[in-house]
């Protein structure tokens, strides 16, 4: 890989996420030797997938080159990579480009979708997880509005109009929300010779409310805004398979579709190489200590959503979202730092700073510790969260210009296909 020899401790992170970033920034300028390895050379901004899928925001605009994050710090790597085993009995890992030998190594690899083992809606339904996912999606619902147009078939049309999205949690309800603003803003005016009003979005959920992670105050307030925007709202429903034309769930309800998003589970994305018993059983997730250090291993950490850090708090590890990946990142940078001078090191301790989803304009829900409120400040909070998070300054400039853009005009530039996704699978 051309790494050269130092004398510094090598630190080998393995994800340019929201927890690689973080930790890697904690770690410039201090006396270790850094390489990064990531399968893209860009970090994700994942929240805001679901706004480059409904053509609200480019995709360039959530993404950040990782190289230009690391450039000012010294003795600090990028490699384009994709680790592919970890030999911990030699230090070593094997990627697409080779190996390359740790002396602490850090997986921050995040997580992937769930399918829990259904072949059937793996092979036909689309996922959020990445940029390349949610330009396919954005293609294809472009597409199929493009067909409905051609096709004399009412099932047909109507298949390529309805869309179904399993899992109700802050993806599925988003997503939901911004599809039922596009049904109602920008359909009518794109597509005058369809009749748009047919349009269906159908959410899922296996539970008895949406958002289950928020307070029940947020999840019946999200219910009802995305009932105002039109969204039907199924729950105790259970998908079961989805053929590419039929969901079909638990109960009596199928939907005749040719678009299920499934948003309904992630699990970490696990490196092999590591001891199965570190994996925590639902969800993968590789156990560590509060010091972030993978169980029976000296030298392995894991942080953020690929890590279970079990606790009296958090019986099955903390929630997978951004702000533990940060918090996880910082924690781990210092105390890597401590440890390499000879200190003690800190037990993370999570500060949870609430937890908010947006349904549309002036619509969102938010949860801050005691307070719990949803609407138009809600809203607000929730779009500056976003953009002070989101990484580099022209990315913040370029999606708040683009939300101010599309509150006044009520509009979605982005609805371009630009790189054709039904054309592609049939190929
Ligand atoms: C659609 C969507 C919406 C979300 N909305 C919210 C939200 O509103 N609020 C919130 O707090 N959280 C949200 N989340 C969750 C949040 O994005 C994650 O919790 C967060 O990204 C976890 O950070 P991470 O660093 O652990 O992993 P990630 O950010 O996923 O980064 C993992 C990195 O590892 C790399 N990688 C993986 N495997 C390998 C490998 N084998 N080799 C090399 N590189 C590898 C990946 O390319 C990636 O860059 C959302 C997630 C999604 C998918």
């Amino acid at each position: 890989m051309n790494i050269p020899q130092t004398s510094f401790p090598r630190i080998v992170v393995i994800g340019g996420g929201f927890a690689g970033i973080s930790l890697a920034r904690k770690l410039a300028k201090h006396e270790v030797q850094v390489v990064l390895l990531d399968k893209h050379n860009y970090h994700t901004f994942q929240p805001l997938l679901y706004q480059v899928s409904t053509g609200g925001l480019e995709p360039d605009s959530i993404a950040y080159p990782i190289r230009k994050v690391i450039k000012n710090f010294p003795n600090f790597y990028f490699r384009l990579a994709s680790v592919n085993h970890i030999q911990t009995d030699e230090n070593l890992l094997h990627t697409n480009i080779g190996r390359l030998k740790y002396d602490h190594l850090v997986i921050a690899t995040g997580s992937k979708t769930n399918y829990f083992g259904n072949k059937q809606v793996e092979a036909n339904s689309m996922a959020m997880k990445t940029v390349p996912q949610s330009l396919n999606l954005r293609s294809l619902i472009l597409e199929n509005f493009e067909e409905a147009l051609l096709t004399d078939d009412l099932n047909e049309r109507n298949a390529l109009m309805n869309f179904v999205i399993v899992g109700a949690g802050p993806t599925g309800v988003e997503l939901a929300g911004a599809l039922a603003e596009i049904k109602k803003g920008i359909l009518p005016k794109d597509y005058p010779d369809l009749d748009t009003r047919q349009v269906q979005i159908n959410l899922v959920q296996s539970g008895d409310r949406v958002l289950p992670t928020m307070s029940e105050k947020a999840s019946k307030k999200a219910e009802q805004f995305l009932e105002k925007l039109g969204v039907n709202v199924w729950k105790n429903v259970r998908v079961t398979n989805y053929d590419g034309r039929l969901v079909t769930t638990n109960t009596d309800i199928e939907f005749k579709t040719a678009t299920m998003v499934w948003a309904a589970g992630v699990k970490a994305a696990d490196i092999p190489g590591i001891d199965v018993s570190c994996l925590a059983d639902r969800s993968c997730r590789i156990k560590v200590d509060s010091f972030s250090r993978v169980e029976g291993y000296s030298n392995i950490y894991a942080i953020g959503d690929v890590a279970a850090m079990l606790n009296d708090t958090y019986k099955y590890g903390h929630p997978m979202v951004a702000q533990v990946a940060i918090q996880q990142g910082k924690a781990l940078g210092e105390n890597l730092i401590r440890m390499i001078k000879g200190q003690e090191m800190e037990p993370f301790v999570y500060k949870d700073k609430g937890s908010m989803a947006t349904i549309g304009r002036n619509k969102a829900v938010v949860d801050m510790r005691k307070l719990r409120f949803g609407g138009v400040f809600a809203w607000f909070i929730w779009m500056f969260i976003h953009l002070f998070f989101l990484i580099g300054f022209r990315n913040r400039m370029v999606v708040f210009i683009n939300w101010v853009y599309n509150y006044v005009r009520f509009d979605r530039e982005a609805r371009l296909i630009i790189r054709p996704y039904k054309q592609k699978s049939a190929r």
